[in-house]
């Protein structure tokens, strides 16, 4: 196969930018086109620790970002508990994340158009794209306009509604350093309080299938006092989540002759959390290996051997995880129950949180310290015969202030 030399992403998100800067320090010539570029895209903007790893820019660059060192966890009964992390999760605005990422592509020589994709069609053995001001010409298109995409269609079968989740949320003036959770009776998803530097992104998911945007707002709207929150200042934002099925993660096409889709694009998102960014950075850093081989065709290989298999045992369990019950109780309510009174399944919860912890061996290290944990948890209940969990009508603003900090 001749050398794929000009190279077109659309999208300038986390996948596009990211694959636009490996592959234009690769030498590839590349024209990436956003219809806004960088923008403050509907997210939580939570990176996890393996994703600040993997890619150490992410944690060294010079560029606002809040660190959270806390995370609270609050179960539908109102139970809640609060941990220390171990290692830090970094929250972004995504304005921020997407504008760092597009002007690395842009120092290593991507050229940035900020122009809308209307039509991608095959031409010569590559690619002539039309946006509302010009054509151009690629060999390779890679596909990363993100979950709200119209361009997928050409390219592979359509997801129905049971592959999405529907969020909605506010940016709401303050931060401080804790991650907090909110699960709902009913809810196949949760409310989360991501801080970041200067303002909170707050923000209620759930299946797309289930509940109405305005029935999610509403929800969340009722919960924020219970955070000390409320939407003086505030703007609001509403989006959607893949969250695939796990016979569209196995049978959904994101690749054939020429081109290649990357991050939401393809749906690859954690069923459970909704997080994205990492697999959004995995799939383009997987994609442009297989470019800079000439061997496109191998992607859908290293993605299947690297990442996918995570996201289907995700999807496999995320049903059971909303909605099913586990030693006789609701799953989350027994999750929330233990992380507080045993610190062994605590560590295994604070893996969860930064992304140390997969879903591979989650079943067997509970099951391996089942013994310990059910210990801890019959002392704690000794030591506690009316049960310790704080809920969410006691005091929110002292907790967050360190006031009361039950576990470590
Ligand atoms: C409310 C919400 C909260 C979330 N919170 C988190 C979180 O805390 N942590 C986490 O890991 N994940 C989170 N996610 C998921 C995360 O936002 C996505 O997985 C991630 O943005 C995917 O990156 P991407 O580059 O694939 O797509 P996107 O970030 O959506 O980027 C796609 C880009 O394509 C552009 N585009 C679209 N169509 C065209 C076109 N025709 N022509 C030109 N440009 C086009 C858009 O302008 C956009 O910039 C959240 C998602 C939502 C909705």
């Amino acid at each position: 196969m001749p050398a794929l030399e000009r190279i077109a992403v659309i999208g300038g998100g986390p996948a596009g930018a990211f694959a636009a800067s490996e592959l234009a320090r690769a030498g590839r010539e590349v024209l990436l086109f956003d219809e806004k570029l960088a923008w403050e895209k509907p997210c939580g903007g939570g990176l996890t620790d393996k994703a600040l790893a993997q890619w150490p820019f992410l944690r060294d660059a010079p560029v606002e970002r809040n660190w959270v060192s806390d995370c609270e966890l609050i179960a539908p009964s109102g139970r809640q508990v609060r941990f220390r992390l171990e290692r830090h999760i970094a929250i972004f605005s995504r304005l921020t994340l997407n504008g760092l990422l597009l002007e690395r592509a842009r120092q290593v020589g991507a050229q940035l158009r900020r122009e809308r994709v209307l039509q991608i069609d095959k031409s010569d053995g590559g690619w002539a794209i039309r946006t509302a001001s010009g054509g151009y010409t690629a060999d390779f298109v890679v596909i990363a306009a993100g979950a709200r995409n119209s361009l997928r269609n050409g390219f592979a079968a359509p997801l129905g509604p049971e592959n999405f989740m529907v969020a909605a949320g506010y940016y709401i003036p303050g931060n401080h350093h804790t991650v907090q959770i909110k699960f709902l009776k009913g809810l196949h998803g949760y409310i989360w309080i991501f801080s970041r530097a200067d303002h909170f992104s707050a923000g209620i998911c759930g299946r797309m299938q289930g509940k109405s945007t305005a029935e999610l707002r509403r929800l969340l709207e009722n919960s924020l006092p219970e955070f000390g929150l409320n939407l003086d200042g505030a703007s609001f934002y509403a989006h959607i989540i893949p969250s695939l099925t796990p016979d569209a993660l196995r049978n959904s096409s994101f690749a054939g002759e020429g081109w290649a889709m990357v991050g939401d694009a393809a749906g690859f998102v954690d069923a459970i959390t909704g997080e994205g960014l990492y697999y959004a950075l995995r799939s383009a850093e997987l994609l442009t290996e297989a470019l800079l081989a000439n061997a496109p065709e191998k992607y859908p290989a290293l993605a299947k051997s690297d990442f996918l298999p995570e996201l289907e045992r995700a999807a496999r369990i995320a049903d059971r995880f909303y909605g099913g019950e586990w030693m006789a109780g609701p799953v989350v309510e027994r999750m929330i129950q233990l992380t507080e009174c045993s610190p062994r399944f605590r560590d295994i919860m604070r893996d969860l949180f930064v992304g140390a912890q997969e879903y591979s061996d989650l079943r067997e290290r509970v099951y391996q310290g089942l013994p310990r944990i059910a210990a801890e948890t019959v002392v704690s209940g000794l030591r506690n015969p009316f049960g310790t969990g704080q809920t969410t009508q006691q005091g929110k603003a002292g907790r967050l202030a360190g006031v009361e900090n039950r576990t470590q």
